[in-house]
């Protein structure tokens, strides 16, 4: 359709970027307003600038070109010959224009030729990109890598790739993953030894599973410490890789879903390496960083997932009849299709506050590292980075499960709206449900997630965020009164903590099992906590968002109620019983 815009016709990532983020402040910190170098008059300019870029190619080219080529990438996929991949030809085509559209370097600084956007701008231009085409959020969505080199690496090495990153030149990879190491990267076991005359490392060994393994430039996780020494993770090292006659591709993966994107096992010959930051910090420090900038790129992915899905599944109920009238006229349809919807936006909320966090947190120590330490503001601003700080260590997992969950539901049910059609090739639903699937797997699968955010929400991490909300005045009596409802889902939630918490083994220890068994429903507990507030204060802004908070917490109120009795009944069935209960014991 030659008028369709991702950003025009989408009202909540609209309202979520104009009323809940507050892109003023991570406008002035990114540009650094008032500065001499700052190219810009103030943060209002700034912000114009990011929305209209949104619109403007990103909406367009979302809509326009990568939508309509979406199921001929999926149909072609990719190839492989010898060695070689290719990508689809439509999808060669999307990457192209988004490097025509000098989009392929978002959030670099401009000295490399990018355009130094924040995460949360970058995170609404992979939504409506994914919503286009799952599959090119990870060719898209790749800018974590050169994002990394940016923060880690020495300058030489960002001279020499940053700007071809930005020209489209250079795309990357980031190969962690081994047939042995998946969820757990400690033990990885590619080797990188120290070349004392050269000043630089070689690898060698197997990688597994990496997106877009074919790019010029991999980012490889590696061992280079001795394991007596350093073992598990303190013994890893990230390095740079230029992709030479060393790297072989040797196959790629023939997948479920997310067709447009190459995933590739990878054999590493003795490659030449360059070190990025510090020997032993690979994991904990770099890797770390990047997987959670990947994880707000998943969490996007999922969200623009949805999007799609709920579009197709509320336009077909419209349409298709059955018993004389419209699906959407059923109340199990509708049931579907508000849920889906609310869903939908309650992914988004958490899924901005998140980016504003990450952006918020990066853009304070930025300032910080700028200031004097005697400087009368500085205690304030490392207090408030520090809350920042907080939020984004809890709020990043728990955004990456939580939308990538619902984006699996949603296409679900979108099918099921569909009927017999949504099985069928001919409806996009069909590739929309398939490519939801990977994103509660990859950058860390859903329980992983939960095991990096539950001894966070344990030590209370939520505590401080649902303090902002509990005071505030909703303007109306409806509203205010919506927040007392909230008041005791809040309760319930430090009930079921401190229950956990107060679980002891024998010698006195804490009941770890206990708690990762009961991790997910406290992680959900305070999540639909969380949201509830945050739909509150969304609902101060319009008629409709009151309507939508108030669904969600007559919703949510039941839900936590049965996580509580779950986390709170003690039962340890599954612990103790397991073999019984999954019939290997009769
Ligand atoms: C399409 C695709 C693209 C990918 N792209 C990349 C890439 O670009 N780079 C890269 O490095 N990797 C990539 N991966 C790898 C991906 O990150 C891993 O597959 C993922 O982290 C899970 O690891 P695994 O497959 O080894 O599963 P496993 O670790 O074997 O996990 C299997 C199951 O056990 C559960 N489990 C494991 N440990 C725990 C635990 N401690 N607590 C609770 N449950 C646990 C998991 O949740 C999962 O349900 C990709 C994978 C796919 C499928």
């Amino acid at each position: 359709m030659p008028d369709e815009n991702f950003y025009l016709d989408n009202d909540d990532i609209r309202f979520n970027l104009t009323h809940m983020v507050d892109l003023e402040s991570i406008a002035e910190l990114k540009e650094d307003v008032g500065s001499p170098d700052c190219a810009y008059e103030s943060a209002d300019e700034v912000v114009e600038t990011y929305l209209d870029l949104l619109e403007d190619p990103i909406g367009v080219l979302a809509a326009q070109r990568i939508a309509p080529r979406a199921a001929d990438v999926d149909k072609e996929g990719c190839h492989y010959d010898n060695g070689t991949v290719t990508l689809p030809e439509p999808a060669r085509l999307n990457v192209q224009d988004l490097a025509e559209a000098d989009l392929m370097g978002m959030t670099l600084p401009t000295r490399y030729g990018g355009l130094n956007f924040p995460a949360t701008l970058y995170t609404a231009a992979t939504e409506m990109i994914s919503r286009g085409d799952a599959s090119l959020m990870n060719l898209f969505g790749l800018q974590g890598i050169a994002e990394t080199i940016n923060l880690f690496a020495s300058d030489e090495l960002k001279d020499k790739y940053l700007p071809g990153f930005c020209t489209g030149e250079h795309s990357g990879a980031m190969v962690l993953t081994e047939p042995d190491a998946g969820s757990d990267l400690t033990a990885v076991q590619t080797r990188a030894a120290y070349e004392e005359d050269h000043d630089h490392f070689h690898l060698t060994g197997t990688k597994r599973f990496i997106t877009n393994g074919c790019g010029e430039v991999l980012l490889v996780l590696a061992r280079s410490e001795d394991p007596e020494k350093y073992g598990g993770g303190r013994g890893l090292s990230l390095f740079l890789v230029e992709k030479d006659e060393t790297v072989t591709v040797r196959r790629i993966e023939e997948k479920l879903g997310i067709h447009g994107s190459p995933t590739c096992e990878i054999y590493f010959n003795n490659s030449e390496g360059y070190l990025i930051g510090q020997r032993g910090r690979g994991l904990t420090r770099y890797v770390n960083w990047l997987m959670n900038a990947a994880r707000l790129g998943v969490a996007a992915q999922a969200v623009g997932i949805s999007e799609a899905a709920f579009a197709e599944a509320r336009a077909y109920a419209q349409q298709r009849e059955q018993f004389g009238q419209p699906l959407d006229r059923f109340p199990a349809v509708q049931e579907m299709l508000v849920r889906m919807r609310i869903d939908i936006e309650a992914s988004r909320a958490l899924m901005y506050a998140t980016a504003e966090t990450v952006d918020m947190e990066m853009l304070l120590s930025e300032k910080l590292e700028r200031l004097d330490r005697k400087d009368p503001r500085y205690a304030d601003l490392r207090a408030r980075r520090d809350r920042f700080a907080k939020a984004a260590e809890v709020l990043t997992p728990l955004a990456k499960y939580y939308t990538s969950e619902k984006s699996i539901s949603v296409t679900t049910d979108a099918v099921q709206v569909h009927g017999g059609n949504g099985y069928m090739k001919e409806y996009a639903v069909e590739r929309l449900y398939r490519d939801a699937r990977i994103t509660s797997i990859y950058e860390g699968t859903s329980q992983i997630q939960i095991d990096r955010a539950i001894p966070r929400v344990m030590a209370g991490a939520f505590e401080a965020l649902l303090d902002e909300y509990a005071d505030r005045d909703y303007g109306t009596v409806a509203l205010n009164g919506l927040r007392e409802a909230l008041a005791e889902a809040r309760r319930s939630l430090q009930a079921a903590v401190a229950y956990v918490n107060d679980q002891k083994l024998a010698d006195d220890q804490r009941d770890t099992d206990y708690r990762n068994l009961t991790a997910r429903m406290v992680c959900d507990m305070a999540l639909d906590t969380y949201l509830s507030y945050v739909f509150l204060e969304q609902a101060r802004h319009s008629e409709r968002k009151a309507a939508v908070a108030a669904k969600f917490i007559q919703d949510m109120a039941p839900r936590v109620e049965m996580n509580r009795q779950y986390v709170m009944s003690g039962d340890r069935s599954v612990l103790q019983q397991f073999d019984l209960l999954t019939g290997a014991q009769s």
